[in-house]
């Protein structure tokens, strides 16, 4: 630890992934300064208030913060756990309720009692369900500890269980229902259950199931946490300054140069924003041709449109789980999926109700070479035209919506200007079958002293997202040792 005191880290992006990262070192004794493009830290995790009302971006809800289960106990080593308050969902009996076309499935707490509803809906498949128990049962048991995290042999544990659940559940010969349910959390990560790894789905899905949780609190305040979390073990983070450049001297990085033109020098250097950001940072010839291809090419995840509106409480009690409605095809591929959550506001005597759906980009194609609040007023226009639309499709669930009062819209394009996501993509690269290799081990480069970390580095999501701060830290401490 002596050492580290005299080793400086500079982390580009204070999302989760920056700050957790940032976190870790400094409690190892590291010199930390994160650098951070916009007014405040904590990228996605950062809510914003719209006429009084808050509203959430990247935090809607949180699985395993239980006691011992995996993200509580990152939290309680991050040291930020006691300060962020957290309200436990399921307490109807229900985590998120499933809508399709013809049924509905309630996904409860635990995994017996999600069992057991699948084998109450799907009274024909047990056998197929005693299967995807199985394996799902596997990744719940690796999800219990951070074993998986320090493999004995290598670092391929993780790779198991990676064939596609689309095919899976095809040669299990699940019906369309059964296929549309399991489909369900992999959509919501962005990724379709063709393409979807099993292991992936499940550690997702598990999760969840261990426990779900939503925030009782803002996400900026969340964000606050982490960042003073980081700043009473020493760390520094620099806001509203945008790294332009990472400098790098035959293949070793140095430093960061700022778009201000200051320079700051370090030996260590971690990008905890997009890959592909990161890429564009470096100065030709930095990289091999090869590590530049890889990078550049990779799939990303689709944008997200969202809504906030505000109702009457009184004509809208809050709901303590989330709504999905789900439209699939006939052989119960998801075709496209709404979220809906409808929680407690600020304001007295209202409700916030809010939908995620998919980006559409084709939608946005005219607005795509301008910048958020410079987009002009057909922007707008469209933005609230396409957000009404999704408020009156709701009316079908929630009843009439009349009192309700449109907060705010955002678009893919509002997530690629707020936190440099490219195309706006929502959890980063895309963690499809396909791309299982060239996603592997993202968070090492082939510049010496160069790191990745964020929600592209092995996971997203907020646990995903701190799991690769954790995998990050740990290859820069070996590397250290190495060279020592
Ligand atoms: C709509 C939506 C809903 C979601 N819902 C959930 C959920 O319910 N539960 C959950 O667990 N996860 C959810 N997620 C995912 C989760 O929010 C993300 O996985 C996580 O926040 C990503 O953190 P990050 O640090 O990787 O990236 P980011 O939060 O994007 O942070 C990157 C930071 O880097 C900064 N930056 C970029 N370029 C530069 C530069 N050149 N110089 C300086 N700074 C720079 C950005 O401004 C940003 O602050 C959601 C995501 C979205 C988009």
């Amino acid at each position: 630890m002596r050492n580290n005191l005299m080793t400086n880290v500079l982390i580009i992006g204070s999302g989760v992934g920056g700050l957790s990262a940032g976190i870790i070192l400094a409690k190892l004794g590291f010199q930390v300064t994160v650098v951070e493009k916009n007014r405040l830290p904590g990228g996605l995790m950062r809510s914003y208030t719209r006429g009084g009302t808050e509203c959430d971006v990247g935090v809607h809800y949180l699985g395993a913060l239980g006691h011992g289960e995996i993200l509580q106990k990152l939290f309680n080593y991050l040291g930020v756990a006691s300060k962020i308050p957290v309200e436990r969902m399921g307490k109807d009996g229900v985590i998120d309720k499933y809508i399709f076309d013809n049924f509905t499935f309630d996904l409860p707490e635990g995994l017996d009692a999600y069992q057991e509803n699948l084998r109450n809906t799907f009274p024909d498949e047990h056998r197929q369900i005693a299967e995807i128990m199985k394996r799902l049962r596997h990744s719940a048991e690796k999800m219990r500890s951070l074993d998986f995290l320090f493999p004995a042999q290598n670092d391929f544990s993780m790779l198991e269980q990676s064939e596609p659940l689309g095919k899976i559940l095809t040669q299990l010969q699940c019906s369309p229902g059964l296929r549309a349910v399991i489909g369900v959390p992999c959509c919501w990560m962005g990724v379709s259950l063709e393409e979807c790894p099993c292991f992936y789905h499940n550690m997702i899905l598990a999760t969840y199931l261990f426990s779900s949780w939503r925030l009782a609190c803002s996400g900026s305040k969340m964000a606050d946490v982490f960042a003073e979390r980081l700043k009473s073990l020493g760390g520094k983070i620099i806001q509203a300054e945008e790294v332009e450049k990472i400098l790098v001297n035959a293949r070793v990085a140095e430093g960061i140069q700022l778009k201000s033109g200051q320079m700051l020098k370090a030996r260590i250097v971690i990008g905890a924003v997009h890959p592909k950001i990161v890429l564009n940072m470096l100065p030709k010839g930095a990289v091999k041709p090869s590590y530049r291809k890889r990078i550049s090419q990779l799939e990303d995840t689709p944008g997200i449109f969202s809504v906030h509106a505000e109702l009457d409480a009184s004509s809208h009690k809050a709901i303590p789980h989330n709504i999905f409605k789900v439209n699939t095809d006939k052989s119960g591929n998801i075709l496209d999926m709404k979220f809906y959550q409808l929680k407690k506001s600020e304001k007295g005597g209202k409700n916030t109700f809010s939908i995620l759906t998919s980006g559409k980009p084709e939608l946005w194609r005219p607005w795509e070479n301008t910048m958020t609040g410079w987009r002009g007023s057909d922007y707008v226009e469209e933005k609230e035209k396409r957000a009404w639309t999704l408020i009156h499709e709701a009316e079908e669930i929630f009843g009439p919506l009349c009192d309700a009062k449109l907060v705010d819209a955002y678009t893919p394009l509002t997530i690629r200007d707020w936190v440099n996501s490219p195309g706006g993509s929502a959890y980063g690269v895309l963690r499809s079958s396909k791309q299982l290799l060239s996603t592997a081990l993202l968070n090492r480069t082939s510049v010496r002293g160069l790191f990745l970390a964020g929600q592209s580095a092995m996971a997203p999501g907020i646990l995903g997202t701190i799991l690769g701060s954790l995998s990050t830290v740990k290859l820069i401490v070996r590397n250290l040792k190495l060279e020592t």
